[in-house]
C-alpha cells in the first residue's frame, strides 16, 4: 500500500514516530494509502528548514520567484489528468470536476501569483510643506503557516502556497489530513521545478497535532488558514496571546434569493449547480433558498424535476453528476441533520437517503436532497451541513428575503437572481456577505477580494490582498533638505 512522506528540506521523509493514519478512497469505502501521522517535533524540523531558507529566498528578485511558480504550474498544467484522477479518488469528486475545476484552479493560482508579484507595489506619501517622504516597505513576514481543508483540497493548498512563496516568506503547510494525495503529488512538482530546499515544508496528519503544531510555534508569525468556524475559533484563541497574523477562511450557510423578475432558465441550471456541485461541498454553495411566492410553486416543481435527473455515481465515470461525500463521518453528519427534519416542521421534496452503487457498496453515496422549511430559524436553515441538501422557503417582499438572508451567524457569499438593476444594487449593498453574486454563481476573478464576515472569517484572500497579509508594511519617512 503507498505511504505518502512530508516533504521536508526538499526531501521526503518518513514522520519521526513512524507512525500512519489510513487514507479512504470515499466511492469505495476503503483504505488505499498510509499518510504520515506527523508530530510537533516534524513541526519544528520543518520550521528548521524553512528558517534556514529565507534569508536567501526572501533575496531572490522578483523574476527568480516568478520563474519558478511558473515552472510550478507548468509541470501541474502537464500531469493535469494524473493530478485530477489523484483528487477524484481522494476525494470522492466526479473527474470531470477535478478536471475542470480543481485542478485547473490549482494552476491558475501559481500562474496568477508569479505574474502578481512582479505587478505588486506599494504606497508613498509626500508632503511637499514639511520637506518629507514616506513609503511603505513589505518585507516577507519569514516562516508562515498554511493550513487547509479536504472540500478543494489542491485548489485551496495552492491559493495559499502561491501567494505565500510569491511574497518571499518560506512556508510550513498542512492539508487535510482526509484528503492529502494532490498536496504530496506537489512536493514532486516543487522538487522537479528547482524550488529551493526548505522554502516549502508539507507535513501530514492531524489538526490537533500538526495544524495545533504549526499555530502554537512561536516562531511561525502568520497563519493563513481555510476550514470550519469552530476550528477557526480555537486557532484564534491560540494564535492571539502571540500577536500572530491570522487569516481566517470559515463556513458559510449562503442564501440564494431568487425574484420572479429573473432570466428562470438561466437561473434553474445555476441552482442545480449552486446546490449540488461537488455535492454540496464547497464553502460558497448556495444552500438556503428563498423564492419569490409568485413563481414559488413552479421553482419547486421544475428544481426537483431538475434536481433528479443528477446521476450519483461513480466519480470516474463521466455520466456521474455527483460522486461520494468525503468521509463516512461526514456523511452520518449529513444524514443526522436529514433525519431531524421532521422534527423542524420540514417536508424532504426529493432524496435524503443514501445511495447504494453498484460494485461501490461502501462508498459514501447520497442523493442530492431539497427540503422544504417553514422558519429561516430552523436548525437546517441556521447550521453549516456541508453536503448534497438544501432548502426552499418562499418570500413575499425583498425585505422579507433580505432579513431572512442576513438571519444567520454567517455571511460567506450571497446569489441574487432579478432582472431589476435598483433591486441588484439595493441587495448587493445590504446583504451581509463578503461576495454578492448577482445573476451568476462562482464566477471568480482571481484579482478580487475572497472572504467571508460575521463567523464566515476574518481578513481576505486573493488578488494582492493575499500578497499584503504575507508581508509586513515598514513605514519609512525621510526628511530632506532643500
Ligand atoms: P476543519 O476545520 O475540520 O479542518 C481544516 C484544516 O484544519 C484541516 O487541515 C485540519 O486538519 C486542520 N485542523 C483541525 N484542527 C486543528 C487545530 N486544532 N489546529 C490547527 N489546524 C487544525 O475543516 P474541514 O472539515 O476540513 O473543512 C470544511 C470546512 O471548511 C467547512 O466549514 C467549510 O465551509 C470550510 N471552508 C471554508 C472556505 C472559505 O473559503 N471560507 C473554503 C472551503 C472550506
Amino acid at each position: 500500500m503507498q505511504q505518502l512522506q512530508n516533504y521536508i528540506n526538499g526531501e521526503f521523509i518518513s514522520p519521526i514516530s513512524d507512525e500512519w493514519i489510513d487514507n479512504y478512497d470515499p466511492s469505495k469505502g476503503e483504505v488505499y494509502s498510509k499518510i504520515p501521522r506527523s508530530k510537533q517535533e516534524d513541526v519544528e524540523l520543518a520550521f528548521d528548514a524553512a528558517k534556514q531558507a529565507f534569508p536567501e529566498w526572501s533575496n531572490t528578485t522578483l523574476e527568480e520567484r516568478s520563474k519558478v511558480l511558473l515552472k510550478i504550474a507548468n509541470l501541474l498544467q502537464q500531469k493535469l489528468v494524473d493530478f485530477a484522477k489523484a483528487e477524484s479518488k481522494d476525494n470522492g469528486k466526479p473527474l470531470s470536476l477535478a478536471l475542470n475545476i480543481d485542478i485547473p484552479r490549482a494552476i491558475s493560482n501559481f500562474e496568477f501569483y508569479a505574474h502578481a508579484l512582479t505587478q505588486f507595489g506599494s504606497e508613498s506619501h509626500e508632503s511637499v510643506g514639511k520637506n518629507t517622504i514616506n513609503f511603505t516597505l513589505r518585507k516577507p513576514i519569514g516562516v508562515v503557516g498554511c493550513i487547509s481543508p479536504w472540500n478543494l483540497p489542491l485548489y485551496l493548498f495552492s491559493w495559499k502556497i502561491a501567494p505565500a512563496l510569491a511574497a518571499g516568506n518560506c512556508v510550513v503547510a498542512k492539508p487535510s489530513e482526509i484528503t492529502p494525495m494532490t498536496a504530496y503529488l506537489l512536493s514532486e512538482i516543487c522538487i522537479e521545478a528547482g524550488l529551493p530546499k526548505g522554502v516549502l515544508n508539507i507535513v501530514h496528519g492531524l489538526g490537533n497535532e500538526v495544524g495545533q503544531a504549526i499555530v502554537e510555534h512561536p516562531q511561525i508569525k502568520a497563519i493563513s488558514f481555510t476550514g470550519g468556524t469552530k476550528t477557526g475559533e480555537h486557532l484564534a484563541r491560540t494564535a492571539a496571546p502571540m500577536f500572530k497574523k491570522l487569516s481566517l477562511e470559515l463556513g458559510g450557510k449562503n442564501p440564494n434569493l431568487i425574484f420572479a423578475d429573473c432570466d428562470y432558465e438561466q437561473m434553474l441550471q445555476t441552482t442545480v449547480k449552486s446546490s449540488f456541485a461537488n455535492q454540496g461541498q464547497i464553502c460558497l454553495c448556495g444552500s438556503r433558498i428563498f423564492v419569490e411566492e409568485s413563481i414559488y410553486e413552479k421553482f419547486k416543481a421544475d428544481f426537483i424535476a431538475e434536481t433528479e435527473k443528477l446521476k450519483v455515481g461513480v466519480p470516474s465515470e463521466a455520466s456521474s453528476d455527483l460522486g461520494a461525500v468525503v468521509s463516512e463521518t461526514h456523511m452520518k453528519k449529513i444524514l443526522g441533520y436529514i433525519a431531524n427534519a421532521n422534527q423542524q416542521e420540514a417536508k424532504i421534496l426529493t432524496g435524503g437517503k443514501r445511495v447504494e452503487v453498484k460494485d461501490h457498496e461502501h462508498g459514501y453515496y447520497l442523493e442530492p436532497t431539497i427540503i422544504e422549511v417553514q422558519s429561516n430559524r430552523c436548525q437546517l436553515n441556521q447550521e453549516e451541513i456541508f453536503g448534497p441538501v438544501v432548502t426552499i422557503i418562499p418570500f413575499k417582499t425583498e425585505e422579507q428575503a433580505l432579513a431572512m438572508a442576513n438571519d444567520v451567524r454567517y455571511g460567506l457569499s450571497a446569489t441574487v437572481w432579478t432582472s431589476n438593476l435598483d433591486r441588484a444594487m439595493r441587495l448587493s449593498n445590504d446583504l451581509e456577505a463578503g461576495i454578492v453574486w448577482v445573476n451568476t454563481w462562482l464566477n471568480r476573478d482571481l484579482r478580487t477580494p475572497f472572504g467571508g464576515i460575521k463567523d464566515s472569517g476574518v481578513g481576505r484572500e486573493g488578488g494582492f490582498e493575499a500578497l499584503r497579509f504575507f508581508t509586513e508594511p515598514k513605514n519609512v519617512c525621510i526628511q530632506y533638505k532643500r
